[in-house]
């Protein structure tokens, strides 16, 4: 079966510097008809296995290589899939060189410095992938849709204006430039369900008592601020997709088709990176062979 696959990436990712509208993404989208559709999610599933075997490798490369690091975002609505993405798309990968980070609300010491700096910290090392399940970018996100919470930072003279979303969007695009040209790879990735979807897995939620644990309340408030949310992504990632640090809207109705893309998406980026295997000298060739003399004289 073929399929485009950069026609499909290039669709997904928002370009930088021009109109970006969410209501040309369909969260429910599942293929372009190139392949009939009774065989998409089986098609899809195998893509996901060999892009998982593919990371595997990759993330080995990174490593040795001990060059550039690799930092995922993910940011959504609830249930939209970040945590069976990430599980899944980071399946095969050696749990040393990835670090996954989950930005809850801010502690007290938190909000006691500048929104990076808890990101910051983060950060992977040369060599490492890191995952960031939400991140920076809720402060101009679930920080907008609620003034009170930009109230608890109590920085000097900043208010709920859109002044104050524009300097956001320019202190977020000035830190991931200087992660970039400091050899840190940034992908972003929207996962984009729709608000029937969300309705639907909260209700799988409630009716399922082994999904129980998953149930807030909370997200059930928080889904009334939809339009909100939806204005404050829409105007996020046309500000801060950059040709070093893009986003990608994900389709997120079908798990199987998100958890395909974004595997699809990072392996392309690392790819990217056209990264080597280290080369071995002379010298560290004479060492190989002076330790196998002595291993083999025992
Ligand atoms: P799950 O899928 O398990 O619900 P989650 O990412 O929604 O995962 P929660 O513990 O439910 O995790 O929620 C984290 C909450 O913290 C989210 O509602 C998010 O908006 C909020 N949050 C994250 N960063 C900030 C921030 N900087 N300021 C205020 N709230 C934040
Ligand atoms: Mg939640």
């Amino acid at each position: 079966m073929a399929i485009d696959l950069d026609k499909i990436t290039r669709k997904l990712r928002v370009a930088p510097g021009k109109p970006f509208r969410l209501a040309d993404h369909d969260p429910g989208w599942a293929g372009d008809g190139d392949i009939p559709e009774q065989d998409r999610k089986e098609f899809a599933e195998g893509l996901l296995a060999s892009d998982v075997a593919d990371l595997a490798r990759m993330q080995e490369l990174l490593w040795a290589s001990d060059t550039w690091s690799v930092l995922a975002i993910f940011q959504a609505m609830d249930a939209a899939g970040k945590d069976g993405a990430i599980k899944h798309v980071m399946s095969g990968v050696n749990p040393q060189g990835v670090e996954v980070t989950s930005f809850k609300k801010p502690s007290e010491e938190e909000l006691d410095h500048t929104f990076l700096w808890r990101c910051m910290k983060r950060v992977p090392e040369r060599g490492r992938i890191g995952i960031f399940n939400r991140s920076y970018y809720e402060e101009v996100l679930v920080v907008r849709v609620h003034d009170r919470l930009l109230e608890a930072q109590r920085i000097p003279g900043v208010r709920p204006t859109s002044k104050t979303w524009a300097d956001r969007f320019d202190d977020i695009n000035a830190f991931e430039r200087h992660l970039v040209r400091n050899g840190t790879a940034i992908v972003k990735f929207f996962l984009n369900i729709s608000r029937k979807e969300q309705r639907k897995r909260f209700l799988a939620r409630i009716d399922e008592p082994d999904k129980h644990w998953k149930f807030s309340p909370a997200d059930v408030a928080e889904r009334q601020h939809w339009d909100a949310y939806m204005k404050a992504y829409e105007e996020a990632l046309a500000a801060t997709s950059t040709e070093q640090a893009p986003w990608y809207v994900v389709p997120a109705d079908k798990k199987w088709v998100s958890r395909a893309v974004v595997a699809g998406v990072l392996a392309a980026t690392i790819r990217g990176l056209k990264l080597e295997w280290p080369a071995v000298d002379d010298a560290k060739r004479r060492q190989i062979e002076e330790a196998r003399r002595l291993l083999e004289a025992e």
